[in-house]
């Protein structure tokens, strides 16, 4: 089974044309040969990006379409979000990071977990090359497990709860599946309660973030390996 394990990394001080050459050596990708289906690393980013999403992984529509949410969760996303196709698709405004890049498969019960490589590999140096995120959604129990430790031994249900708590710079969600209906349907909280906070916060978010403004930094977990770390 052949690794590709990411080469030299353009540098930060290259600009423009070295996150290019960096997105590029990412959607190159082919670590988990022999692992998945077929290695086809799906994301989006910008250095002006100011809000950052994070899902699970690719699903089956999204690895054929090489489109991030292109299916009913996208969808529903944008629907909690307040925004249309072409706001969620800019790159200059959004970034696309799911917990794990490629498809990773499926079993009898639903599709495999997100693969652990990508966080290993690949998100601190995406993170340290995207300075103008100020918003992580969280969408589901891997990109919360990736992002708030701390939550692990919380239920979905108490995460999302206390989703302010973590603000200004991270709020956790479910994952919009439509696989997750009973969840809604057991949480009517969240629809009537949780979901209005989400787009006064975005209302405020796209006022104060225009694209292409830098802001604060994000919050990124110290537990990500630092850039040039191999992957054990
Ligand atoms: S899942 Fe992540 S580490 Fe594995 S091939 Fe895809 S991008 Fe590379």
């Amino acid at each position: 089974m052949s690794h590709m394990r990411p080469g030299p990394l353009p540098s930060l001080a290259d600009g423009e044309y070295g996150f290019d050459s960096f997105l590029e050596s990412v959607r190159s990708c082919r670590h988990c040969q022999g692992l998945i289906p077929e290695p086809r690393p799906i994301l989006r980013a910008h250095p002006e990006a100011s809000l950052l999403i994070v899902g699970q992984a690719p699903g089956r529509t999204v690895h054929r379409t090489g489109i991030p949410w292109n299916d009913q969760s996208g969808k529903t996303l944008r629907e909690w979000m307040g925004i249309d196709r072409a706001h969620f698709y800019d790159p200059t405004r959004v970034a696309i990071l799911p917990a794990g890049f490629c498809y990773p498969g499926h079993s009898a019960h639903g599709d495999l977990p997100p693969r652990p490589e990508c966080a290993r590999l690949w998100r601190m140096p995406l993170l340290e090359r995207l300075p103008a995120i100020r918003l992580t959604l969280l969408l589901g129990r891997h990109a919360q497990a990736l992002y708030l430790p701390e939550t692990r031994l919380l239920s979905l249900a108490d995460t999302v709860r206390q989703a302010t708590r973590w603000l200004p710079s991270l709020f956790p969600l479910p994952h919009p599946s439509p696989r997750n209906r009973l969840w809604f349907r057991r949480h009517p909280w969240f629809e009537a309660e949780i979901l209005p906070i989400l787009r006064d916060l975005l209302r405020g978010f796209w006022k104060e973030a225009p694209r292409g403004r830098l802001g604060l930094r994000a919050r990124i977990p110290s537990a990500f390996p630092r850039p040039g770390v191999a992957p054990s």
